[in-house]
């Protein structure tokens, strides 16, 4: 039986973004709320874990104490240069009540989960309110203060594992590939929108790592309008083999669902049924998984996809799978009572036309540069 634990507590509720900024903390609960009502938080090995705050000595082991001191006497109310030179106080990242305190408590529920999977406790643990994907050692970025998934990397790394970081959010994972850059004892891969349209910038396919890191940053920019079966191919003809020859101890998954279609900040058409296929594919391995939110900027949206990734990581997706509502809902729809999973996505022949030979041309690049230092 599969241990899951699904990381939240009510003190999450606390903190909000400025009303007219798009990160929505909202999202964790109403994923919740869903997972609930559907009793799918307890029983057969499942559980709810509240975060405990992630200290501040941990931080610094990604963080400088400059940028960390900088943060917190924002979050108190304490304007500086400094701090707006580190990021902090932009229109991406404002300051807001709380600010530190909740950066700093979602962060620890990846690195809650973190723990349970150090000490055997879960082989599942997903925390929605996670997956900072941008922040840097010293500079607020896309959102994210305080970079929790490069953390959990480097405190399993630290442990001994070998791990294996996946990021499927739309935009580039900057901030946890340039963390290990020179270290092969981390792979990072990325899927995310064309960088030359899309926020930060980077995570071109000639981006591959450097010194004994070389060929273990793996970056796949895929071109506006990439559909679910586009998307797959890229993931099995690239993810799936590196996975296999780099044998991992643990994944760290950065579950951003800001790829869906309609999102309002990317530019690509996927539905939820591209995650549960990748979910699958990540089961295949029998090796333990952190999962986190990230972005997802329709809230019901990106709600009902983790609520159905929550269901398949937590091993609950085949004896579900009808009740969730195969070929279920429109992407619009707030109804989620009528299943988990969207509605396939109805693709136009121009839009296979574009997609198809930009994806071919990327697998063609990414395989070139990254497989021979995997003897693929
Ligand atoms: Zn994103």
């Amino acid at each position: 039986m599969r241990k899951a634990a699904f990381i939240y507590s009510q003190e999450l509720e606390k903190y909000r973004y400025p009303p007219e900024h798009p990160f929505n903390t909202i999202r964790a609960r109403k994923t919740r709320q869903i997972l609930n009502s559907m009793g799918l938080l307890s029983g057969d090995g499942r559980s709810e874990i509240p975060p405990e705050p992630a200290e501040r000595i941990i931080l610094k082991k990604f963080h400088t104490a400059r940028y960390l001191h900088a943060l917190k006497s924002a979050a108190e109310g304490h304007w500086s240069a400094e701090a707006l030179n580190m990021g902090i106080g932009t229109s991406d990242c404002p300051v807001f009540e709380g600010l530190y305190d909740y950066a700093a408590l979602a962060c620890g529920g990846t690195l809650t989960a973190a723990e349970l999977i150090l000490s055997g406790a879960a082989d599942a643990a997903f925390n929605p309110s996670g997956g900072y994907h941008h922040a840097g050692p010293e500079r607020a970025s896309g959102f994210c203060y305080i970079n929790d998934v490069a953390l959990a990397c480097i405190i399993l790394a630290e442990a001994g594992k070998r791990v294996l970081y996946l990021d499927v959010d739309v935009h580039h994972g900057d901030g946890v590939a340039y963390a290990f850059y020179d270290r092969c004892d981390v792979m990072t891969i990325s899927f995310h929108e064309d960088p030359r349209v899309l926020f930060p910038g980077t995570g071109f396919e000639d981006e591959i790592g450097s010194g004994e890191g070389k060929g273990y940053c793996v970056n796949v920019p895929l071109p506006i309008g990439t559909y679910d079966e586009m998307y797959l191919k890229a993931f099995e003809s690239i993810a799936l083999p590196l996975i296999a020859a780099y044998d991992p101890d643990v994944f760290v998954f950065e579950l951003g669902v800001d790829a869906l279609a309609g999102d309002p900040l990317a530019h690509l058409c996927l539905t939820n049924n591209a995650y549960a296929e990748i979910i699958k594919h990540l089961l295949s391995f029998k090796k333990p998984i952190l999962s986190t939110g990230g972005g997802g900027y329709n809230v019901d949206n990106t709600a009902r996809a983790w609520a159905l990734a929550w269901s398949l990581l937590a091993g609950a997706g085949s004896e579900m799978d009808m009740s969730l509502g195969a070929g279920g809902v429109m992407l619009e729809s707030t109804d989620w009572q009528g299943g988990l999973r969207d509605r396939e996505f109805v693709v136009r022949s121009q839009q296979r036309h574009m997609v198809l030979p930009a994806i071919e041309a990327t697998i063609t690049a990414v395989k070139g540069n990254v497989f021979a230092f995997h003897r693929l």
